[in-house]
């Protein structure tokens, strides 16, 4: 990789050429709680292995992980239920956008990968079934991860998004038919909806998935978060599918496992060096922030970090 002297500078300049790409995009409006986010804010920071953050713009404002959650609560799931998961969750990108229920029927309830809507459902479902208190062991873990105990889902998002649920139920009720989710469907629906509204900033997020760049170990517990090998695989995951049916394009330009979410976020898993997350709440027609995108593309490029 590139060295480069002054990070914090590459990301300001970088920042002030993205930033006025916000217009090109439209902010999630299918909940009234993202539809009121202010556009044009936009962060980026890198937390590294060594202990460092370099950071720009906004990168304390907090914002919903939305789809980011998957990704916890996929790790979570591996270590509960062990290769048994892949029994009923595949591992292929689908090339559609992230709530499509085609395949779903074709494929007999049975999600293309944990990452689309209706693979974190699948996910939300084990979560459910094997945990007392499926949402709080979210929180601890994501708390545990980052390092402090003030991570907390945001209510007005959560409320929303339960109001709002109706294309999200349809894919789990459709899972239910075929026998593949285990608990009821309304809880299975509570705790995905309140994963995706948990509450961070680009800060804290980039320190949350360094174990993924550090083959399963959190860099600053040196606690082993998952196995090395499901390190790979997550990050597997997040280079076929993170991107949904833009994932063939993030690959050919950025060439890092990553994952966005409708909140604006985008995080990519740098192996061995650290761990980007930018953030700007308007989308592309994928689900996917544009500003967030140009400005992991800007950075991947300069600095040469592209896996292939
Ligand atoms: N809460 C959103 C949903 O379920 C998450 C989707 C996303 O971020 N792409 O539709």
């Amino acid at each position: 990789m590139k060295q480069y002297q002054d990070l914090n500078t590459l990301l300001q300049q970088l920042l002030s050429q993205c930033q006025p790409l916000y217009s090109q995009g439209k902010v999630a409006d299918y909940i009234p709680a993202l539809a009121q986010v202010a556009p044009q804010q936009a962060a980026i920071a890198i937390a590294t292995l060594d202990g460092n953050i370099y950071s720009a713009g906004a990168a304390e404002q907090h914002f919903s992980l939305q789809s980011i959650s998957k990704i916890f609560g996929l790790v979570m799931a591996m270590n509960r239920l062990g290769d048994e998961l892949w029994q009923r969750v595949n591992m292929e990108p689908s090339g559609q956008p992230f709530n499509s229920i085609v395949q779903l029927e074709w494929e007999q309830g049975i999600p293309r990968n944990p990452v689309i809507n209706a693979g974190a459902i699948l996910v939300a479902d084990v979560l459910v079934s094997h945990y007392s208190a499926s949402k709080t062991a979210f929180l601890t873990f994501l708390r545990r991860l980052i390092g402090i105990e003030t991570i907390y889902a945001d209510q007005q998002v959560y409320l929303s998004e339960l109001e709002h649920g109706n294309r999200n139920a349809a894919l789990a009720y459709l899972m239910k038919s075929f026998g593949n989710i285990e608990a009821e469907v309304p809880q299975v629906l509570e705790h995905y909806f309140h994963q995706c509204a948990t509450a961070v900033n680009c800060q804290q997020l980039s320190r949350a998935l360094l174990f993924l760049a550090n083959r399963g170990v959190q860099p600053h517990s040196n606690e082993q978060i998952c196995s090395r090998r499901d390190a790979h695989r997550v990050n597997a995951i997040l280079s076929t599918s993170g991107m949904y049916d833009q994932s063939g394009e993030f690959a050919f330009k950025v060439g890092l496992p990553a994952k966005s979410g409708v909140g604006g976020a985008i995080v990519a898993i740098v192996p061995q060096f650290g761990v980007i997350t930018a953030w700007s709440p308007p989308l592309n027609r994928f689900g996917n922030s544009v500003v967030a995108m140009q400005l992991i593309s800007q950075l991947a490029e300069e600095l040469g970090l592209s896996l292939f």
